[in-house]
């Protein structure tokens, strides 16, 4: 009977839009402009990656600093600053936490607004990390906001408590919306690289 039920729910997954994860990874540099405890950068990487992985979504999140990987970003990869408070002109009422540039495929974090939340406080800094970067990676990637979830406009304790236990995930239309995305970047980032000429060629 057990075996029945687990089998009805592995067949039922495709059909949720939680198919087999993205076989090719989308790469997300996090530069840290924060000096933020690399214990804790750490931690919301890897909290990041588990909420798309959860949605069927395969990405890996690179902490770097900012003279490691300044400007040389190939244009697929999604680039994450984490601002100190001196370099946070971005910030707006509406864009307390975070923002995100989609013509300039930037998100900007304002740590020291997130490392202050009640959220922080109350659940887990990392976990609060994590989630404003994953909403605001979203945003890069075409998602609009919700009234529930991760892509609400503004995080309550509802959506954090569940970040906390590891539930946080996209819905079934994000996720598809978010693979075809990823699938698009992926490709395109694999064309310019064919395309590109090699050293050899370039200098006959
Ligand atoms: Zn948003």
């Amino acid at each position: 009977m057990h075996e029945r039920l687990l089998l009805l729910t592995l067949t039922a997954l495709p059909a949720l839009g939680f198919e087999e994860p993205t076989r090719q990874k989308l790469t997300v540099r996090v530069v840290d402009h924060a000096s933020i405890p690399p214990a804790t950068l750490r931690r919301a990487t890897l909290e990041a990656e588990a909420i798309f992985r959860r949605s069927g979504l395969e990405t890996q999140w690179l902490p770097c600093l900012p003279e490691e990987c300044g400007r040389s970003v190939p244009d697929s990869q999604l680039v994450i600053r984490i601002l100190a408070p001196s370099m946070e002109g971005h910030k707006t009422s509406r864009h307390r936490l975070g923002i995100a540039i989609p013509t300039e495929s930037r998100v900007y974090i304002f740590y020291s607004e997130v490392e202050s939340s009640r959220l922080a406080h109350e659940y887990s800094l990392p976990v609060l990390l994590a989630s404003v970067m994953a909403h605001e990676a979203a945003h890069l990637l075409g998602l609009e906001h919700t009234d529930i979830g991760i892509m609400r406009g503004g995080f309550t304790a509802k959506e954090i408590e569940q970040a906390a236990v590891g539930l946080m995930r996209f819905d079934e239309t994000q996720a598809i919306r978010l693979r075809t995305e990823i699938q698009a970047r992926l490709e395109e980032g694999q064309a310019f690289a064919s395309a590109a000429p090699s050293p050899v060629t370039r200098w006959p």
